[in-house]
């Protein structure tokens, strides 16, 4: 992010746009754009970009975008719709770029699709073909044979690593669809089901890829499904209830992006519409607000992620990533809770100038806001082997330490430490110092230090900011050469500096994971 000109905030491009001007210099009309004439427009003071075939004007955007303009010339006159999903593909650019549309890129002649297997299988027939029309010497076709072997090798692996299948069944009273992932430790965490007026989502997350069911139901379901995984052999169950008792001919009818298995980043962000149920003080300014999953939806957002929530602001879809805390930091461990998964809490601090957290604010309980499918590139197994946890936080930069360390408290085995190392301002900011303090009088494994940078004359603790020397002291492993990992998380400005501090300090890139968009 780059600091941006008085006037140049979210909000003042929303009203921009609503202003009526002519964003396009194009009166309005939308055109067909060839590659040529994309090209051509590739300075600042006019800059065309392309993004999933449809084309931007986004000269006048220049000035308000977050990133700064350098980042938006990257991808100045050409298709930008990698640098694009890189940077930011939850930016919801759709609603955001609405007046300043070109038009359509003209249609190029369709390439064959890109299938692992159509290569080796192409080659195939192609072989057949010369074969047939060509006479071999006995030896040649000893060399021909071994290529078959290698080449229908060649599309079994395909198959079997691109192939995800599925199967559906049903009883007086439910229709049950089985996904074989053949991906062992298949958990809760990877399927996403959302079921809404007969239309049926269910995705499934293997590795970095994405299988996806969606089809028009034959026929109504009832609002609650459930679903069931074979953990070790990689079955996932998704099962619904006929809303009538009757024989269905058919699942329903596919959708677009049925039964496809794509990279997890080309994946559209899916939304459903939850309900705010409570909203709760946590400090001065942050506040804890609970939404509870509509029934029809199976989501467990796993640690280190985050959700993207939409909600339209000024007539103006807006779309910023939370990430899910607990309810409280328990200080036993307990089973989940029968609504764990139901509802998703988030620790959000309400900014007085802020667009998106404003109009967050003013929900009223009973209103429904957009909850988007978990992001995010941490990774479990990243804690599993761990001795030493360490933490390092500043303000609402906490959240994403709250289920991992509860998680490493109760599940990591050979844990020793966790130290937490939480900067905030005052004492005043501080998030849940109460529950901290004690989670740590009751773990001896887990020892919390708050820094303030701005404390009062009465604080004895520790005060300043991020530094080379405060991690030093801080930052020590319970035993020479003991696995750690360092999770940071703020913001970016100090998450960087922090990142810096400790490659100096010598902890490798391995041992350190930054919390960022
Ligand atoms: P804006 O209108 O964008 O900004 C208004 C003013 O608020 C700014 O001028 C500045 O003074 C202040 N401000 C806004 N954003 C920031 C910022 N990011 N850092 C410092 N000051 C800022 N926030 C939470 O409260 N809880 C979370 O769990 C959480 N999780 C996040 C997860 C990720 C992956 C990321 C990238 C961010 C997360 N954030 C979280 C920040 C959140 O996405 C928004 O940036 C924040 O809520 C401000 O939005 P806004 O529209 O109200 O502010
Ligand atoms: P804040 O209250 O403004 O700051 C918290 C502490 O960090 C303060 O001590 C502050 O010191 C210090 N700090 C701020 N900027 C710094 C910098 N450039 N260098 C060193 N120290 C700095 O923080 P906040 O408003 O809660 O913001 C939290 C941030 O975390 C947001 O940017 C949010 O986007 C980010 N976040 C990211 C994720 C994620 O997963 N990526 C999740 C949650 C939150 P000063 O007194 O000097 O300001």
């Amino acid at each position: 992010q780059v600091p941006l000109k008085p006037g140049r905030s979210l909000m003042d491009w929303i009203r921009l746009t609503k202003s009526g001007k002519d964003l396009t210099g194009l009166k309005g009309r939308l055109i067909e754009v060839t590659e040529d004439e994309l090209a051509k427009h590739n300075k600042k003071e006019d800059c065309w970009i392309c993004i999933r075939g449809f084309v931007y004007n986004v000269t006048p955007y220049m000035e308000y975008h977050p990133g700064g303009e350098d980042e938006l010339m990257k991808a100045a006159g050409t298709d930008g719709t990698d640098l694009f999903d890189q940077v930011h593909r939850w930016v919801n650019y759709e609603s955001m770029l609405k007046e300043c549309l070109v038009g359509r890129m003209a249609v190029k002649p369709i390439a064959a699709p890109k299938g692992r297997c159509s290569t080796p299988l192409v080659i195939l027939v192609a072989l057949c073909w010369t074969l047939s029309r060509s006479s071999l010497s006995f030896l040649n076709w000893g060399a021909f044979l071994e290529l078959i072997v290698v080449l229908l090798l060649k599309i079994k692996l395909a198959f079997k690593t691109t192939r995800q299948r599925y199967d559906w069944f049903q009883t007086d009273s439910l229709i049950i669809i089985v996904i074989y992932t053949k991906q062992k430790d298949m958990n809760a965490e990877l399927v996403l089901v959302d079921c809404q007026d007969k239309r049926l989502r269910g995705e499934i997350i293997v590795d970095d890829h994405s299988y996806l069911i969606e089809v028009d139901l034959d026929h109504a379901v009832q609002e609650d499904l459930a679903v069931n995984i074979a953990e070790k052999v990689g079955k996932v169950e998704i099962i619904l209830k006929k809303k009538d008792n009757i024989h269905w001919k058919m699942l329903g009818q596919p959708l677009e992006s049925h039964n496809t298995f794509i990279k997890r980043t080309d994946r559209e962000l899916f939304y459903r519409k939850c309900k705010l149920v409570s909203k709760t003080e946590v400090t001065h300014d942050t506040k804890l607000f609970c939404l509870t999953l509509p029934k029809s939806t199976h989501l467990h957002v796993p640690i280190g992620q985050h959700v993207y929530l939409k909600q339209p602001v000024a007539g103006t879809e807006v779309v910023k990533p939370y990430t899910p805390v607990l309810p409280f930091l328990p200080l036993d461990f307990k089973e989940p809770s029968c609504n764990a998964g139901a509802q998703i809490h988030l620790m959000i601090k309400i900014y007085s100038c802020g667009l998106f957290t404003q109009a967050l604010d003013h929900l009223q309980i009973g209103d429904s806001i957009y909850v988007s499918n978990p992001e995010g590139n941490f990774k479990k197994s990243q804690v599993q082997t761990l001795e030493d946890l360490f933490l390092l936080a500043a303000g609402t930069g906490f959240t994403p330490m709250v289920k991992m360390l509860d998680w490493a408290l109760t599940e990591v085995r050979h844990l020793r430490t966790v130290k937490l190392i939480f900067f905030n301002k005052t004492e005043d900011d501080i998030l849940w110092r109460n529950q901290l303090e004690q989670l740590a009088l009751k773990d001896e494994r887990l020892e919390v230090q708050f820094v303030l940078s701005q404390p009062t004359k009465d604080w004895v603790g520790k005060q300043g900011k991020i530094s080379s020397s405060l991690l030093s002291e801080f930052v020590t492993r319970s035993r020479k050469d003991s696995k750690v990992l360092i999770c940071i998380c703020g913001p970016t400005p100090f998450t960087e500096q922090g990142v810096q501090y400790l490659k100096d300090l010598g902890y490798s890139q391995e041992e350190i994971h930054a919390f960022t968009a």
